[in-house]
């Protein structure tokens, strides 16, 4: 079974369809990296997935429990128990700027979980370890790098333990000497096997890091691959103009 399975899924914003029949599958301990122009409709493709966009049609299933089917969403209670299964970070991090780190880390658990135990803190400390950032517990947002701030908003969806990470743009925000260390623990997740969707401009990521790659422009997905063949060889004219652009 796919962990994601998204099926003819459809979106428009007034009159403009934003997502024109996108279907894709995302399996178990997969990185898949989606490219594209800007205004593709990427983070509105994320966004679905994670119920901060309403879709208007199609399907959009996590290791079988659907969110939507046929363009029908279900009760409340099913709708958070799909989506409690993803995190997303995004690419202005969204972190909370009066809570300190460890606050914001523990913020969504302690809603949604209810979880205060001793379990808790240890999660936050293998978190903060495992960014770097042991040292700043007990800093605030305003006072972190972009860098920084951007590993916390990584350690506050693993919080919340998800099957998969959706990423959009996480180092667009990021002055270039800081993208590094955020791809970095992008890159070690994925060696440890976590399942990500990562939108990203980083070409030399998605080579390196995705197992598959997926370009999308005006609506729809033109072409995916794995990385060999999409960047070194990509058949769609589309991809090709977009890649002489890009690389
Ligand atoms: P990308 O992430 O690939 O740049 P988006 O998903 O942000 O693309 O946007 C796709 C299209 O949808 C763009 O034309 C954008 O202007 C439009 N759009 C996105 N969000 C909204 C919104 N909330 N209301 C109206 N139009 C939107
Ligand atoms: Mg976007």
């Amino acid at each position: 079974m796919a962990m994601i399975e998204v099926s003819n899924i459809k979106k428009s914003f007034g009159q403009v369809e934003v997502l024109k029949d996108i279907s894709f599958e995302v399996n178990k301990n997969e990185v898949v990296a989606i490219i594209g122009p800007s205004g593709s409709g990427k983070s509105t493709m994320l966004r679905s997935l994670v119920h901060l966009e309403k879709i208007d049609g199609g399907s959009i299933a996590v290791e079988g429990d659907y969110l939507a089917k046929d363009g029908v969403y279900r009760s409340q209670l099913e709708t958070k128990r799909v989506t409690t299964k993803m995190g997303m970070v995004f690419q202005h991090f969204n972190l909370f700027p009066h809570l300190t780190v460890k606050q914001n880390l523990e913020l969504a658990p302690k809603l949604v979980k209810k979880d205060l135990s001793v379990g808790l803190r240890k999660r936050t400390d293998e978190l903060l370890a495992k960014i770097g950032l042991t040292s700043h517990a007990n800093a605030y947002p305003a006072n972190l790098s972009g860098g920084q701030k951007q590993r916390v908003a990584i350690a506050r969806a693993l919080m919340m333990d998800p099957d998969i990470l959706l990423f959009d743009e996480p180092t667009s925000a990021l002055d270039p000497e800081l993208t590094g260390e955020v791809l970095q623990v992008m890159k070690k997740l994925a060696e440890e096997h976590m399942t990500m969707i990562v939108v990203t401009h980083e070409m030399g990521f998605a080579r390196e890091v995705a197992d598959r790659v997926i370009f999308m422009d005006n609506g729809e997905i033109v072409e995916e691959g794995p990385p060999s063949e999409i960047f070194t060889n990509p058949r769609n004219e589309r991809t090709k103009a977009f890649l002489m652009r890009s690389l």
